[in-house]
């Protein structure tokens, strides 16, 4: 699914007000319910804030081969990639049991983290929304040391 959030248009990812950052976690929140996870029973919701206030949401969406399963943020990043994004301000991820609040955060795997490398900024925020709020992290909290695009020629 695609919105806007305008409040957060051109800015950096230190100066996304409060309350779109809270709309990124409600969301994340709402997202859920597009999952897929027959499986797991574990719904799981992302919203990508680009640059431009575009809001690109994911939900993970499983495969009864396992393997193919694919988490909400790589949904949520890939979509907004493929539409021409490349510019990112913040995720927020929410989690939990399907068809259930999220109980606390839920926050993304090493694979999606290592995604995100390839077009985040450092100082991108990533929202752990828990359905109430949000524990505010940057991408280099997440993955510091991380492997990106800057180690090739
Ligand atoms: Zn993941």
């Amino acid at each position: 699914m695609k919105t806007t959030i305008e409040a957060a248009k051109g800015l950096s990812p230190e100066a996304i007000p409060e309350s779109a950052k809270a709309e990124l976690a409600r969301l994340a929140v709402a997202a859920r319910e597009r999952s897929h996870c027959p499986y797991s029973h574990t719904a799981v919701g992302a919203a990508l804030l680009c640059a431009d206030g575009t809001v690109y949401t994911g939900a993970n969406i499983e495969n009864a081969a396992f393997s193919p399963s694919v988490c909400a943020e790589r949904v949520a990043l890939f979509t907004a990639v493929h539409e021409g994004e490349r510019e990112f301000l913040a995720i927020a991820v929410a989690g939990g049991e399907a068809g259930k609040p999220p109980k606390g955060i839920f926050p993304p795997c090493g694979v999606c983290r290592q995604v995100m490398a390839e077009f985040f900024r450092p100082d991108a925020r990533v929202l752990l929304a828990d359905g109430k709020g949000y524990a505010e992290r940057t991408f280099a909290d997440l993955l510091p040391d991380g492997f990106g695009p800057g180690f090739l020629l």
